[in-house]
């Protein structure tokens, strides 16, 4: 067995995080971090913009204003972005709150898919430098937390520390995990909405404010919104033994690329299961198998103009005058999102549409896209021995996978946090 002082399981930003800080803490250490891929998944490679305000991408379960805020400085000093300039939002801002909507005020960054690549590029170069062994395409499979060893396709790992950080495409794994060290957890909450692609003149805020932030009753809100250089893709999750199904996400490349003039982000609807207390994850899938039942075993897309009359979309209805622009994710199947998603969701995200296009009129013209669906896993919810994530003894989990983040900076600052658990530990 290979034996390390600390071992890291996923080279996102939550593994990022830790693995920079502990390397500047205890450099004496042996630290391995591995990633079943070749590259880092996630955000920091899509699109990577990166939000520097409370509380984007902070549960507040595990965070307060206070705690967070500290914790952003730390990783706003270490990856020195460049702030974008947000103007004119001061007009949208009197709008949305006389509707009873807020628009929240975020410091951002944006380095778009390529930038991100480079930025991962980067830090893993300097990580090798500093002396951490790096593992990747090495998958880690089994945990064993009373013995302080995890099993990898490749060998059998002992640790002192072990963190954690899969990602919401590990939530499943995290939770087969948890089963195995008997660490309780709840996944009740979980996100469901479609992403909306429109022509960016038809929402020209996103020129003053790249990703605005904006806030609706009913738990819904904007989330994860691109442009200038502006495409959906989707993303598959499940087995072929249980079955795919896909979430749909979106990203953007950096101002270096052309334009394609396009927009596209997330109307969201918290979910909250109660008592008798349901897995989010289990909900999530059923809805999303659901989806792709009625999309021929594809996503779903249509048409506003076709979603306000209640009609499902056709390919050969696609097209026409006022259907202006084509869509990024061609291989969606134009349908119907009105028989696949729950009324409670669709109402909620139907009202944040109608009241979005009074703060910014013209985002509902028929020819703008909602693909469905677009569902978060990221609400594993272990129960923690202590404020920095460890959940057994030497065990840390963290990230989305792990809900203690919702986005790259907070990710960041889940690795900072739990870092330092390891050095008061020791
Ligand atoms: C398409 C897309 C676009 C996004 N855009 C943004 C954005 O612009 N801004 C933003 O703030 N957030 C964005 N997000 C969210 C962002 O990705 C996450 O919040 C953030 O990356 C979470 O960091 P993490 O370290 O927890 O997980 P991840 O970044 O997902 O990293 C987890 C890593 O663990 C590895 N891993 C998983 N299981 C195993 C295993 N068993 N063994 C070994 N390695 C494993 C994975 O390969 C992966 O590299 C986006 C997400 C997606 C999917």
């Amino acid at each position: 067995m290979d034996n390390y002082d600390i071992v890291i399981v996923g080279t996102g930003p939550a593994g990022l995080g830790a693995a920079f800080e502990l390397r500047k803490r205890l450099p004496e250490k042996r630290l391995l971090i591995i990633d079943k891929s070749e590259v880092s998944s996630g955000g920091l490679r899509n699109d990577c913009k990166m939000n520097f305000s409370w509380p984007i991408g902070f549960p507040e379960n595990c965070w307060t204003r206070e705690t967070a805020q500290h914790y952003l400085t730390r990783v706003e000093e270490f990856l020195k972005p460049t702030i974008l300039e947000r103007r004119n939002v001061s007009m949208y801002a009197r709008r949305a709150e006389k509707l009873g909507v807020s628009l929240l005020e975020v410091r951002q960054a944006h380095l778009g898919t390529d930038g991100g690549l480079e930025l991962i590029k980067r830090l893993m170069a300097d990580l090798r430098a500093q002396g951490a062994e790096v593992s990747l395409g090495e998958t880690m499979t089994q945990l064993n937390a009373e013995k302080k060893f995890i099993t990898t396709d490749k060998r059998e790992i002992g640790y002192g520390a072990l963190i954690i950080a899969p990602g919401r495409g590990g939530f499943a794994f995290l939770q087969e995990m948890m089963n195995a060290a008997n660490i309780p957890y709840r996944d009740n909450i979980v996100d469901i909405g479609v992403r909306v692609e429109t022509k960016e003149e038809r929402y020209p805020i996103v020129r003053d404010y790249y990703d605005p932030k904006f806030l609706f009753p009913k738990k819904t809100r904007t989330f994860c919104t691109n442009s200038r250089s502006a495409y959906v893709v989707q993303e598959r999750y499940g087995d072929a033994q249980t079955g795919y199904w896909y979430s749909v996400n979106g990203h953007a490349w950096s101002a270096s690329r052309p334009e394609n003039g396009l927009v596209n982000f997330a109307m969201l609807k918290t979910v909250t299961l109660t008592a008798p207390l349901a897995s989010g994850q289990a909900y999530a899938t059923m809805l999303g198998k659901q989806a792709a039942l009625l999309g021929g075993g594809r996503p779903i897309m249509q048409r506003v103009g076709d979603f306000r009359l209640g009609k499902r979309s056709f390919s050969e209805s696609f097209t026409g005058d006022l259907y202006d622009f084509e869509p990024t994710l061609p291989s969606c199947t134009p349908g119907d999102i009105g028989l696949s998603a729950p009324a409670k969701i669709l109402n909620a995200l139907s009202n944040g549409l109608r009241l979005l296009d009074s703060i910014v009129p013209g985002l509902l013209h028929p020819s703008t896209i909602l693909y469905y669906p677009e569902i978060k896993l990221y609400a594993n919810h272990p129960v923690f021995l202590d404020n920095h994530f460890q959940a057994a003894k030497g065990l840390y989990l963290v990230g989305d996978g792990a809900g203690t983040s919702r986005g790259i900076t907070a990710a960041w600052a889940s690795g900072l946090r739990a870092a330092d658990g390891i050095v008061s530990n020791l």
